[in-house]
């Protein structure tokens, strides 16, 4: 059984498309692209998609599942739960779990309970030292043989840079990219909101930019050294945002980027009180800031839009910014956030949102995704982007609640994520019929 989607407005960045059209899914993948199409079969599934978008499902460079060892914050079903129902059909799990993901074993583990539970592709990094702990690498080697889609210290730095040199070069060794965390945690100290005028205001320690930015320029430094495929995550300073322009305007192509929602949206200016929910690390910046990172955005400095979603229960984000736990979720609000403040705002076109959160993350990766075209997997979304709507933490899918954006007016509806030629999301509340 195959699936028409009818009528919808094909968008793609890979191939330039921007058309109203169908599409026809079948054996798990794009089979045909047309202005006009028939049904194949009696039995085929049909899906109008009049006044939608239909796009790549997106690739979400960063994600944090928690499994194993915090399910009760999120695992891996849930999680991939959250991501088909925000439109997400790839993502990236970061390796700071309990215990940390630095094995083979521990690779294939995520890998097989995914393949039972998951109805999204899972991909879990591993990382570069053993625990995360900074003194010795891990089984690089192995984890490649396994299949990890990359290298990350993420939650920290490799702070010693002799071993992250080597890193880089075991990175070259198996082609593999390093996702980098960029912080001196000495720096930061016990910060836990920008170093601002509004950290005075609130009386809470602050994290300076040079805590995220001398990092940044090291991994640089060391990626022009060693050749290594280095993308910075979760970039949060404007001097990250011109030092990426530099790397470009060098023609360093082995360098790229991502941005996440709360960093080009939110500032510190944001906090009214002293709220957990704004806790987040790197932290929300200043405006400056953010018009840097979307000049960076638009001119292609930095490539990719990711979450760094980070579940945590409700425990974990009680009391003051100053004990709680950083990070909030995001995978069921990139898409409209991104929509309603980038693209209807005049920002991005929406194919740079495609090519940001779908082609340029899968190109990173080395995968085929992240397109719409014939005789590619039947990964799509149909998206209405008509309605507004508020976003409701209390519907996520996710075990996570934490979100500074609950009760946000949104466009961007994600009707229907398919997988691999399967529906494995569908909006109930919206469809009444098919
Ligand atoms: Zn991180």
């Amino acid at each position: 059984m195959g699936i028409l989607i009818r009528g919808g407005r094909i968008i793609d960045a890979a191939s330039s498309t921007d058309m109203i059209g169908d599409i026809y899914l079948d054996e798990g993948v794009i089979k045909e692209i047309g202005e006009k199409l028939e049904q194949k079969e009696k039995n085929d599934r049909v899906i109008e998609a009049k006044g939608c978008l239909v796009m790549p499902g997106l690739v979400d460079l960063h994600v944090h599942f928690r499994d194993p060892g915090q399910e009760y914050k999120e695992d891996i079903e849930t999680g991939a739960k959250a991501a088909a129902r925000g439109g997400v059909t790839t993502v990236v799990a970061m390796p700071n779990t309990t215990p940390v993901i630095d094995s083979p074993d521990r690779v294939s583990y995520v890998h097989n309970k995914a393949a039972q539970v998951a109805s999204i592709h899972v991909l879990q990094a591993g990382a570069v030292t053993r625990g995360e702990k900074g003194e010795e690498l891990s089984d690089i080697a192995g984890m490649a043989q396994v299949g990890i889609p990359a290298l990350s210290e993420d939650g920290k730095s490799v702070m010693n840079s002799r071993l992250y040199k080597e890193a880089m070069e075991q990175a070259v060794k198996y082609d593999l990219p390093i996702f980098a965390h960029c912080e001196d945690i000495d720096l930061r100290g016990n910060g836990c909101m920008n170093d601002d005028e509004n950290a005075i205001r609130l009386r809470l320690p602050g994290i300076c930019n040079a805590t995220e930015d001398a990092i940044a320029a090291r991994d640089i430094l060391l990626a022009l050294e060693t050749g290594v495929r280095l993308h910075l995550c979760h970039c949060s300073t404007l001097g990250v945002a011109r030092m990426m322009e530099f790397a470009k305007a060098a023609g360093m192509d082995n360098v790229t980027a991502e941005v996440c929602p709360h960093h080009f949206i939110l500032t510190s200016d944001d906090i009214e009180r002293d709220d957990p929910n704004y806790k987040m690390n790197p932290p929300l910046r200043t405006k400056n800031d953010v018009e840097a990172l979307l000049r960076a955005l638009k001119n292609g400095a930095i490539q990719v839009i990711s979450t760094d979603h980070a579940p945590h229960g409700a425990k974990d984000k009680t009391g003051s910014m100053r004990s709680a736990a950083f990070g909030i979720v995001g995978l069921e609000t990139s898409f409209a956030l991104t929509y309603t403040e980038l693209v209807e705002k005049g920002v991005l076109t929406i194919q740079e949102l495609v090519e940001k959160m779908s082609w340029n993350p899968a190109k990173i990766l080395g995968l085929d995704c992240g397109t719409l075209q014939e005789g590619h997997p039947a990964d799509v979304i149909v998206v209405d982007v008509d309605h507004e709507y508020a976003i409701d933490k209390t519907k996520f899918a996710s075990k996570g609640r934490n979100t500074p954006f609950n009760g946000w007016k949104v466009k961007g509806k994600v009707l229907y994520t398919i997988c691999g030629g399967k529906v494995v999301y569908k909006d109930n509340e919206s469809i009444v019929q098919e």
